[in-house]
């Protein structure tokens, strides 16, 4: 994940002001040259970071901070309201068309994730109420009209092609038509990309622009990328004045420096993160949420949103159904860690643990609970389904024979066993009478 080595600086910086009792001006000076010198590491624009650290600096120096009981607890806060500010304070959500049909067009350099973004894009919506079709205006390369009829195939949404048309305005208005027609309301369309800025590509953009009238520009760029991301954001944005940016590749090792600065150089908000390759690795961008996870906060507040979007409720109530009635099988169990893995895997969910530093991240084997899943789930399909819902018939023949069927030493199958029944023992805990209201107030 980005930010992970701008997050460790912080939280070091951090650590030695609260061992301090009193805080002087000299302790501030010698924080912020450390808050500077990791932010300018983690490739944040030098004039953000100038005018950043000046600002928390002369906060700092108040006399509240300095006279206040906890000084340290007190920089902290304002070094996490001041990222916040910075990343643009409130969250930006996609605006829709008043007039109940939307038209988002998407821009965005070539391999930054646009055709990828716009499937994500698709999904979000869907999972919004709304009904999104893909248009395809690329008209230079037919390799990314294929691919986008299969991202659309992908996301269940469809896609208007128009193969022998050379004239995307012509392509986007058609398939407005097209998707008014049949009852769609979004219209996500699909820019051609190139690897660098270039007058062509603008004009035909700025042309799209004047004669489709989107509703919404979504600028896509990859913050692998850093300080170029920034600078392809102004250019395009210079040229389209853009609506928001999606800022993919977030789960990459990107430094985190192009999410922090985008907004000051541009002035525009970044709407929503690509976290992933896959079609459901879109989060909404919260600038409090992710100051936090900055400073080792944590983020429930997002955890609970994923967890939420990703919870089937029928299936939840099902499963306690029988566990009540002491019915939790292996399916169950390998359901549950179905859920796990659509929420992004266990990597995915300690990130936005408070308290869960990046170190301590990098002690925890993703890869080897990944492949831990995938051992269990091979396991389980080795099972006859008699076994599955009643793991205690398992007995050492049985155990031994499915070994041989999924390639793994019986071993495995006796930890997977207890696992089973530790979940087992532990979700029934959580379904006493009183567990789920105490995790109501929990969540607030
Ligand atoms: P386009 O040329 O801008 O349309 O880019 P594509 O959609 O083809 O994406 C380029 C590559 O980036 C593909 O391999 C995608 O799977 C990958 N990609 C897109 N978004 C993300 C993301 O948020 N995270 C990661 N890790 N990869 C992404």
């Amino acid at each position: 994940m980005a930010f992970e080595s701008l997050s460790d600086k912080l939280q070091n910086t951090f650590k030695h002001l609260k061992g301090k009792g009193v805080l002087t001006e000299k302790d501030i000076d010698a924080a912020m040259r450390e808050v500077k010198l990791a932010l300018l590491e983690a490739d944040v624009n030098f004039k953000v970071v100038k005018e950043f650290v000046a600002d928390v600096k002369a906060k700092c120096l108040g006399e509240e901070v300095m006279k206040s009981l906890t000084p340290a607890q007190q920089v902290i806060k304002i070094v996490d309201q001041q990222l916040t500010e910075l990343m643009g304070g409130e969250n930006v959500k996609l605006s829709y068309s008043p007039t109940g049909f939307t038209t988002i067009m998407m821009a965005g350099l070539q391999g930054t994730g646009k055709t990828t973004t716009c499937g994500k894009l698709a999904n979000y919506l869907k999972e919004s109420g709304k009904k999104p079709m893909l248009a395809a205006c690329d008209v230079y390369r037919p390799a990314a009209i294929d691919q986008l009829e299969v991202v659309g195939k992908a996301c269940g949404t469809p896609v208007y092609t128009d193969r022998g048309c050379q004239d995307p305005v012509k392509i986007a208005n058609d398939a407005r038509a097209e998707a008014e027609r049949k009852g769609y309301n979004v219209l996500i369309i699909d820019t051609a990309g190139r690897l660098q800025i270039d007058e062509e590509l603008m004009q035909e953009l700025q042309n799209i622009k004047e004669k489709v009238k989107p509703h919404q520009i979504l600028l896509v760029v990859d913050a692998l990328t850093g300080q170029d991301a920034v600078n392809a954001a102004k250019g395009f944005n210079e040229k389209l004045d853009v609506d928001g940016i999606i800022m993919t590749k977030m789960d990459g090792d990107a430094r985190g420096g192009a999410a922090l600065s985008a907004r000051k150089v541009t002035g525009k908000p970044i709407l929503f993160l690509g976290t992933g390759e896959k079609y459901n690795a879109l989060e909404a961008f919260h600038p409090d949420r992710m100051a936090s996870r900055i400073l080792g906060m944590g983020d429930l507040l997002s955890l609970i949103e994923n967890a939420e979007r990703d919870y089937d409720e029928a299936k939840a109530e099902k499963q306690l159904e029988r566990l009540k009635k002491n019915q939790f099988t292996l399916e169950d169990f390998l359901e549950q860690m179905g859920e796990v893995k659509r929420m992004g895997g266990i990597g995915k969910i300690l990130e936005m643990m408070p308290g869960v530093s990046s170190r301590q991240m990098q002690n925890v084997n993703l890869d080897e609970s990944e492949k831990e899943f995938r051992q269990y789930e091979a396991i389980i399909y080795s099972m006859t389904k008699e076994e599955r819902q009643d793991p205690s018939i398992l007995n050492a023949s049985r155990r031994k024979r499915i070994a041989a069927g999924c390639g793994l030493p019986v071993s495995r199958i006796n930890t997977l066993i207890k696992r089973y029944e530790e979940t087992k023992k532990m979700l029934k805990q959580f379904s006493r009478p009183g567990a789920m209201k105490k995790n109501r107030m929990l969540r607030g």
